[in-house]
C-alpha cells in the first residue's frame, strides 16, 4: 500500500477519535450544571419543607393564644356574673360563658388537628433532609468524576495532537492538504476504498483507470465525483472477485 494512504488512514482514524473525545468534552460541562441543578433542587424542597413546618407551628401557637384569651374573656363574664344584681344579665353572661367555652372546644380541635399534621410534616421533613444530604454527597463524588474524566480527555487530546503531527509532517503536502480540506464536510470519512468498482464514500462507479491508479497504489486517486481520496487493498480485490464471479473463495478452492 501506498505509504501515504498508509499514514492517511492512521490519520483518519485518529481525528476520528479526536472528535468523539471533543464532543464527549463539551458535555461534561452540562453534565456538571445538571449535577449542581439537582443538588440545589432538593436543597430548595428542604428549605421549603422547613419553611412550611414551621408556618405550620406559627398556626398552632396562634390557636394556643386565641385559647387563653377566651379563657380570660370566660373569667371576665363570670366575675360580671357576681357583680350584676340582675338575674336577666346574669343569665345573658351565662349563655355568653356557654358559647366561649363551645369555641375553645373547636378551637382545640383544629390544634389536634394541626398538630397531628406536624407529626406527619416531620416525617417529610427527616425525609428531605436525607435525599438533600444524598444529592449533596453524590454531587461530590459526581464533580470529582467529571473533573477526573475531563483531565483523561484533555490528556488524551493532547496525545493525540502530538501524534498527528508527526504523521502529517510524514504525509506529502499536496495529499494532506486535500484531506484536510475536505475533513468537515465529509463527516470524517475522507480517504475510502473501492467497493465492488464504485468509491466507499458517495457510491458512484470509478472509471476502470481509476481502479487500476487505485490498485498500483503509485498514484493518488481522488473520486470525480465527490473528491474523496481511493485506495485499494488485497481484501477488496478478493471482494470484488466473489461479486463478480457468484461464488465464495472457499467453494473456488
Ligand atoms: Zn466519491
Amino acid at each position: 500500500m501506498n505509504e501515504d494512504i498508509r499514514q492517511l488512514l492512521v490519520l483518519q482514524d485518529r481525528d476520528a477519535k479526536a472528535n468523539r473525545l471533543e464532543a464527549e468534552l463539551e458535555s461534561i460541562d452540562p453534565e456538571r450544571k445538571k449535577t449542581r441543578r439537582e443538588s440545589i433542587r432538593t436543597q430548595q424542597v428542604l428549605e421549603q419543607t422547613k419553611q412550611d413546618h414551621m408556618q405550620l407551628e406559627v398556626r398552632r401557637k396562634d390557636l394556643e393564644n386565641e385559647v387563653e384569651s377566651r379563657k380570660e374573656q370566660i373569667l371576665k363574664y363570670s366575675q360580671q356574673q357576681l357583680e350584676t344584681k340582675k338575674n336577666e344579665e346574669y343569665q345573658a353572661l351565662g349563655r355568653e360563658i356557654d358559647h366561649t367555652r363551645q369555641a375553645i372546644s373547636e378551637i382545640e380541635d383544629r390544634e389536634l388537628e394541626l398538630m397531628e399534621e406536624q407529626d406527619v410534616f416531620k416525617t417529610k421533613l427527616a425525609e428531605a433532609k436525607r435525599v438533600a444530604e444524598e444529592a449533596k454527597a453524590s454531587e461530590a463524588v459526581m464533580l470529582s468524576d467529571l473533573d477526573e474524566r475531563e483531565k483523561n480527555i484533555e490528556k488524551e487530546l493532547d496525545e493525540l495532537d502530538e501524534e498527528r503531527e508527526e504523521l502529517v509532517s510524514k504525509i506529502n503536502k499536496k495529499t494532506y492538504a486535500h484531506y484536510d480540506r475536505l475533513l468537515d464536510t465529509k463527516g470524517g470519512r475522507v480517504i475510502v476504498g473501492v467497493d465492488h468498482g464504485s468509491c466507499g464514500g458517495c457510491h458512484m462507479k470509478l472509471q476502470a483507470q481509476e481502479i487500476v491508479n487505485a490498485k498500483s497504489g503509485r498514484e493518488m486517486v481522488t473520486c470525480t465525483n465527490c473528491g474523496r481520496l481511493i485506495y485499494y487493498t488485497r481484501e477488496m480485490i478478493m471482494a470484488d472477485e466473489l461479486d463478480y464471479s457468484g461464488h465464495r473463495p472457499a467453494e473456488k478452492l
